[in-house]
């Protein structure tokens, strides 16, 4: 469970986060959708301290991340992030993508390592991919590693802030499918996208948000096709 309580986040005197409110329980999938600066990115930052938060508490299964006491590798280790763009290490292949991490932080032998990076290549479709180097993949295949990588940590939380936005056409719907399986593994997802059939088919809850807060939330065919608030009809005939 994942409780965001009061938050806010300030970039200078800019208030980016006017203070969020909301809950995430174990196993769901949570879409979040609202106009480009309204503080999407920031808020996923925060939940995994990218960015520390100006004032109010990030809770992960009873852990304060945000006490300052708090041992901030211990909690972000159970938090993965799939970034827009996919962040790959270039100079590293796929399978050295997938370990280093697991190596470095969780200490893990090689050969183990070396297994579950494997395991995970395998789950998303590009164990065959492990030797060569990201610059040799499609878009839909390094962001695919990309998500084998933070699943190697064995989190208990995922983070996806526009996953497919970088990615040409052809190539989203083989992301989105990985992303949909493990929806329905029971990983507990926050998911930003502007991809709504994924959001209507594959959410608990979609959130709506615009100028650092939540308008309006609840289950995707209320908040899709009969928002409540004006912002979110306006943004939504825009988009779809
Ligand atoms: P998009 O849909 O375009 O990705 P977003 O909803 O993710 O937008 P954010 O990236 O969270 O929006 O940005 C919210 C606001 O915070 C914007 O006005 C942005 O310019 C500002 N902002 C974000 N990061 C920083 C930063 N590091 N320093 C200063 N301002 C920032
Ligand atoms: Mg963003």
């Amino acid at each position: 469970q994942v409780a965001l309580q009061n938050l806010h986040k300030y970039f200078g005197k800019l208030e980016v986060l006017r203070g969020i409110e909301l809950t995430v329980e174990s196993g769901e999938v949570v879409c979040v959708i609202g106009p480009s600066g309204s503080g999407k990115s920031t808020l996923l930052r925060c939940i995994n301290l990218l960015e520390q938060p100006t004032d109010g508490r990030v809770v992960v299964d009873d852990f304060d991340l945000t006490d300052p006491d708090a041992n901030l590798d211990v909690a972000r280790r159970s938090i993965g992030m799939v970034f827009q763009q996919f962040n790959l290490f270039p100079h590293m292949t796929v399978l050295e993508n997938v370990t280093i991490a697991q190596r470095k932080v969780l200490k893990r032998p090689r050969e183990e390592a070396d297994r579950i990076a494997l395991a995970q290549l395998t789950k998303v479709g590009v164990a065959e991919k492990a030797a060569q180097y990201p610059s040799k993949l499609s878009g839909g295949q390094q962001q695919r590693v990309a998500i084998a990588r933070a699943l190697a940590m064995e989190p208990d939380l995922m983070l996806f802030d526009e996953p497919t936005s970088a990615l040409d056409p052809e190539l989203v719907g083989e992301v989105l499918r990985v992303m949909r399986r493990l929806a329905d593994e029971g990983m507990t997802m926050i998911v930003v996208t502007h991809e709504m059939a994924f959001a209507k088919e594959v959410a608990d809850r979609v959130v709506f948000m615009d100028d650092g807060v939540i308008v309006e939330q609840g289950p995707p065919g209320e908040v899709l096709e009969n928002p409540q608030s004006d912002r979110a009809r306006s943004f939504l005939q825009r988009i779809l």
